[in-house]
């Protein structure tokens, strides 16, 4: 069976900076894989070339046996490459619903222009969606009137209007007290193994990580240097000693670790760590 998502060789550079340099990795559907590293390691670069926002230097990026390197961002897009972003992109003085709606009418590629006349249109699946995401009830309320991690949540059911085969989320949980961030994580992922679709995120908080990811990626310097399993990754001397020489890491994969279910209930967990590992 081959990945849902191959990358080979991707590489970027900014002048004289090699800002992502012979990436290879592997993405299965339905698999939820974090992709750390310190600030400046070349994450962002990563996620901008496999959307389209950036065109790769060299390298290759094969959806469902597609190469889509170098496309741009609507036609990826299209291809069923979804993402979240890191600052709040909802329309605060529509609805909850009606922000579901547009991102329905945008994936079955009706235009923005007909909305007033369209604000019936595909409510049915906005509601359900929205069911999906537990915010069935707030569907009728303006955006502007709902807490962050609500909003976070209702980008969710955005990026999942467009029925991706690959979500990208850039720090999904940006922003969020540790008790929102595993509640998202968790919804994130029990709504993603259902639909098969295959998650690439990045996240500063190493319990974020721990508790929800199937395999972590480890980036410095633009490069690849482990790849594994969390009970890999925290045992690798590398990772430990070129990124994580506080030890902050060994302490979340043993919290992770005692938490044993990985998809399971996360209540509680914050006290088990700090807060960023790396800081925003
Ligand atoms: P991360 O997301 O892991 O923090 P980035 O991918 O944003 O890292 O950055 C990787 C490197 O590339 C950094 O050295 C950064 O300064 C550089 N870089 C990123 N984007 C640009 C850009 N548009 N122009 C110039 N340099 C950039
Ligand atoms: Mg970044």
């Amino acid at each position: 069976m081959s990945a849902l998502l191959q990358v080979r060789g991707l590489r970027k550079a900014f002048g004289g900076v090699q800002a992502v340099q012979d990436v290879d990795f592997d993405l299965a559907a339905g698999e939820l894989l974090a992709m750390i590293g310190p600030n400046g390691a070349g994450k962002s670069t990563c996620f901008n070339m496999i959307n389209g926002q950036l065109v790769p230097d060299a390298g290759s990026v094969v959806l469902a046996g597609r190469e889509i390197a170098g496309r741009p961002p609507r036609e990826i897009w299209r291809l069923g490459v979804g993402r979240t972003f890191q600052v709040a992109a909802t329309y605060a003085s529509m609805t909850v619903a009606e922000n579901v709606q547009m991102a329905l009418l945008s994936h079955h590629g009706k235009l923005f222009r007909i909305w007033p006349r369209a604000a019936s249109l595909h409510r049915d699946e906005a509601l359900e969606l929205l069911a999906a995401v537990g915010l069935r009830d707030r569907a009728d309320e303006p955006c502007s009137t709902l807490a962050y991690g609500d909003i976070k949540t209702v980008e969710l059911a955005i990026a999942l209007a467009n029925q991706p085969t690959l979500l990208l989320m850039d720090e999904p949980t940006a922003g969020m007290a540790p008790q929102e961030r595993n509640a998202l994580m968790q919804l994130t992922r029990r709504l993603v193994k259902e639909r098969g679709i295959g998650v690439l995120f990045t996240e500063h908080s190493m319990d974020v990580v721990f508790a929800h990811a199937d395999r972590i990626m480890v980036l410095a310097r633009g490069a690849l240097i482990a790849q594994g399993t969390p009970e890999a990754i925290r045992d690798d001397a590398q990772v430990r000693e070129v990124y994580f020489g506080s030890g902050r890491l060994v302490r979340a994969a043993r919290a992770g670790e005692r938490s044993g279910d990985r998809a399971g209930g996360q209540a509680g967990r914050s006290a088990a760590g700090g807060p960023a590992a790396g800081g925003p």
